[in-house]
């Protein structure tokens, strides 16, 4: 008897592998573990057992494996089938989705570059001699290859050799660059523990008769620690006690005051506090819980559509504890920077060592213990709070999935495939696993709110805010106007700047929102009119001040800003349009005296690049924080009462039929930002288009008008969410050949779906890094068989690669396009 394994390999391949095992071979494998197997010419990839049987491949003589890696799956079967229905739904390999799926450090190949780990007092008498072999060259050569390690072991299968030194964390796969974490002190004080009895106390303040300031500081310290019951940060005493730091200091050094510092690195949950009750719901949260159980029992998934600081999240922790009650695993899914320590400490707060963070800014180490405890239902990770890639733990017994946010359009992954939607995706992963899931949003997306309206999803509803602070006050600048009557400083209403004034007179904080980072998008000679161009893609280069530099925003491309016009060598250059560092830049003249801060990509790069601005503005050593999207993302900031949008047409304006969807959402967020505690919030927002609908629907808080528009549009335009779309982009570097090769395509699309199909068009950004683009659109009506429209475009692509000129053109297909 022969035995055969078809075995998953990390690469694009239509069809799965087959190879031999011998018989000893087929008892031990299981589906799911991995194994090492020879391919092509001289490559060896890590691949995963996808089926155990008896049939030879007919095409080819199977190859032996070389090396099984698991001694139990490392995949379960839940996963496959995972990994089936995505490969199937969104027209990719499963070789696509099982790179997606694994962590790097999994999927050794002979092409994973091997670094040794900086540990100190590495302890290197718990290595095997031929790990010692390995970790020595390493000594002497930063990076080693697969084969490097062959040619030193002077054997081929080296993978268990790795695999090992991983284990041993003494070494890593792949050139992983991750920060390491310099965690922010806070300074404290507290009575020095001598005056701790009232006898002391109150000799300490008669003795302090003649230093009246000094009294106060111990008097406001005593008052603010046993009315708070918390630590006292120096900053908050300064505030209470109006005294200078320089008092407190005389304090200190007298010994009544000590200082000391707590380590605000809220991340890492150190296990040793208690965790707190959860909290009790009021009447409005109490009813949205138990709509929600009596949806589950007829539906497993139910949207909850409550306003900004509903509550939601405290729905969402009575909903895990009771699954957690059950025994069963909690998937709580967040677009990745909504994941903040904010939240990850109020989970913890409840549910402590149970919950587990899945981020892709971790390091490969850290999400393979994530994995691991997951794949073994470990207790700590009975709560898995994560960002996209979080559906593809090896979850075995899901109770109930969260999808926070779940209009958040990054729950989409763009590139490379698989071009997965995370939310869809956990749907079929719940009903995978009989479990319930429940879609959170303030603003949900027109798919989900549609589904809900159609029955398909359950709905319950949250329409007041928590401690019924009201809704912030909305009101809409008009730009035009204020030009016109010269009251405009920069970007800058006087409205604007009036409120602004009014609510740093009161200690209050603000928020500063404007969708593009850098200075200005384009620079223009006035001169002749030429700007300045990115040599790989069409598109202006925009100007950074901060780095003197102009910039692609799609390639990376940079030169430095240049002195004069290079067409025509005029000094005459204008800046047009405007970015995150503009906006700074006016505000530190307008409010010298405040300090501003500016939040978007530039300035977040690094694991807690975005992390420490958050806390600097929870810290309030921030008045002013300017930002792109980045600031819309769940946060609760308690002294935030003034939003400014600076500009909200360029988002109305933007080239895509999901824009005014898009433009609510993105304004009712960070809307919602502002006056979160009992002062109601103030919102302006700048636009040379006040009476356009979106911005009525949003100063008045109308999802639903909004939706009833929006869905009308997508009706009579055949959109999604009535109307399913595929869309083909075909890109090459030769513009006629990608033309040539897109009219193909298109028209025998057309032969199948005649006016289903629309294009080939060239996108607004037509070249991107030296290729052009094609796209093509697919519609499908409600009807039409899903399966069977994949069917023909597969066929239809199957025969495009088969015609010569075409091959070197690359195709993708992106189902349910975002
Ligand atoms: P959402 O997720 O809907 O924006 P949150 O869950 O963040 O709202 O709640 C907003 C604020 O109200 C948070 O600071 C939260 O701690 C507080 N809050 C919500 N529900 C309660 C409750 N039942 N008891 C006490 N505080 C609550
Ligand atoms: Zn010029
Ligand atoms: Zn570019």
């Amino acid at each position: 008897m022969q035995y055969f394994i078809d075995v998953i390999i990390p690469i694009p391949l239509q069809k799965l592998f087959t190879y031999s095992i011998t018989a000893s071979e087929s008892g031990f494998l299981k589906v799911g573990m991995r194994v090492a197997v020879p391919f092509g010419k001289s490559k060896i990839y890590t691949g995963i057992v996808y089926k155990i049987h008896e049939n030879a491949p007919t095409v080819y003589e199977a190859k032996d494996i070389q090396q099984i890696l698991d001694d139990s799956p490392l995949v379960n079967e839940i996963q496959l089938q995972l990994w089936q229905w995505i490969a199937g739904y969104y027209m990719c390999t499963l070789g696509d989705v099982m790179r997606a799926a694994l962590p790097s450090a999994f999927i050794l190949e002979s092409e994973t570059v091997i670094t040794k780990n900086i540990v100190e007092n590495f302890d290197e008498s718990i290595l095997k001699d031929d790990e010692f072999l390995v970790f020595e060259a390493l000594h002497h050569q930063s990076t080693l290859k697969i084969h490097d390690i062959s040619n030193i072991l002077d054997k081929k299968n080296v993978l268990p050799v790795i695999k090992r030194l991983i284990e041993k964390e003494a070494i890593s796969v792949e050139e992983e660059v991750y920060e390491k974490y310099k965690p922010k002190l806070v300074r404290y004080v507290k009575l020095h523990a001598k005056y701790s009895s009232e006898e002391s106390l109150s000799k300490l303040l008669s003795d302090l008769q003649r230093a009246q300031k000094q009294r106060q500081i111990v008097m406001t310290l005593f008052m603010l620690s046993s009315k708070t019951k918390k630590p006292v940060k120096v900053k908050d005493l300064v505030n209470e006690s109006a005294a200078s730091s320089a008092i407190i200091k005389t304090l200190i050094d007298k010994g009544i005051l000590e200082e000391y510092h707590i380590q605000t690195d809220r991340v890492v949950y150190s296990g040793s506090e208690e965790t707190e009750a959860t909290k009790l719901l009021n009447e409005y949260q109490k009813t949205a819980l138990s709509e929600i159980k009596t949806s589950f029992k007829k539906q497993n998934v139910t949207l909850l559509h409550g306003v900004t600081s509903s509550g939601k999240t405290e729905v969402y922790v009575k909903l895990i504890e009771d699954v957690l009650k059950d025994g069963k695993q909690v998937l709580y899914l967040l677009p990745e920077i909504a994941l903040t320590a904010q939240l990850i400490t109020r989970l913890q707060n409840y549910f402590g060592e149970q919950v587990s963070i899945f981020h892709s800014k971790y390091s490969t180490h850290e999400r393979v213990e994530v994995w691991n405890n997951v794949l073994h239902n470990s207790a700590k990770a009975k709560i898995v709070l994560g960002a996209r890639s979080s559906i593809f733990l090896p979850f075995s017994d899901l109770g109930l999935i969260i999808v926070d946010e779940e209009h958040e359009q990054s729950f989409k992954q763009f590139d490379p495939a698989p071009r997965y939607h995370a939310r869809d995706t956990a749907v079929v992963l719940a009903n995978m696993h009989q479990a319930k899931i429940l879609l959170g949003s303030a603003t949900p997306s027109l798919e989900s709110y549609f589904n809900a309206k159609q029955n398909k999803y359950g709905f319950v509803e949250i329409t007041r805010r928590y401690n019924n602070v009201l809704m912030p006050d909305i009101e809409l600048v008009d730009i035009k106007d204020k030009l016109k009557k010269k009251r405009m400083k920069g970007h800058f209403s006087d409205r604007l700047i009036e409120e602004m004034t009014e609510t740093l007179k009161a200690g209050h904080q603000i928020i500063l929102f404007q969708n593009r980072r850098g200075f200005s998008p384009i620079v223009e000679c006035k001169t002749c009119g030429h700007s300045p161009q990115c040599p790989n893609c069409d598109v202006s280069l925009t100007y950074h001040q901060y780095r003197n530099q102009l910039r692609c925003h799609y390639c990376g491309y940079n030169a430095a800003m240049m002195q004069d016009c290079q067409a025509c060598g005029s000094q005459d250059l204008d800046n047009k349009g405007f970015g995150t560092e503009q906006i700074e830049e006016e505000v530190k003249l307008l409010f010298p005296d405040n300090k501003v801060a500016r939040m978007d990509l530039d300035t977040t790069r690094g694991k807690y690049g975005y992390e420490k601005i958050i806390t600097a503005l929870e810290q309030q050593e921030i008045d002013i924080l300017v930002g792109t999207q980045m600031l819309t993302k769940g946060l609760d900031f308690r002294n935030v009462k003034l939003v400014g949008i600076m500009n909200a047409d360029n988002m109305l304006n933007f080239p895509d039929f999901r824009a005014h969807e898009r433009s609510y959402q993105l304004m009712q967020q960070v809307s919602g930002r502002a006056g979160r505690t009992e002062e109601r919030g103030k919102v302006l927002i700048q636009t040379y288009n006040p009476h356009h609908n979106i911005l009525q629907q949003v100063s008045t808080n109308n999802y639903v008008d909004m939706f009833i528009e929006q869905m009308n549009e997508r009706f009579n335009f055949k959109y999604p969410p009535v109307f399913k779309q595929i869309k083909i982009t075909l890109k090459h570097k030769d513009y006629i050949r990608v033309e040539t090769a897109s009219i193909w395509y298109a028209k025998s699309l057309r032969q199948i779906f005649k006016d289903n199909v629309l294009g080939p068009e060239s996108p607004p950004i037509a070249r991107i890094r030296n290729q052009f683009h094609k796209n093509i659109l697919v519609k499908i009506p409600k009807q039409q068989s899903l399966v069977k429209t994949k069917e023909a475009i597969i066929k239809i692509n199957n025969s495009f690669q088969s015609i010569k000129d075409f091959r070197s053109v690359k195709v993708i297909l992106n189902v349910d396009n975002f």
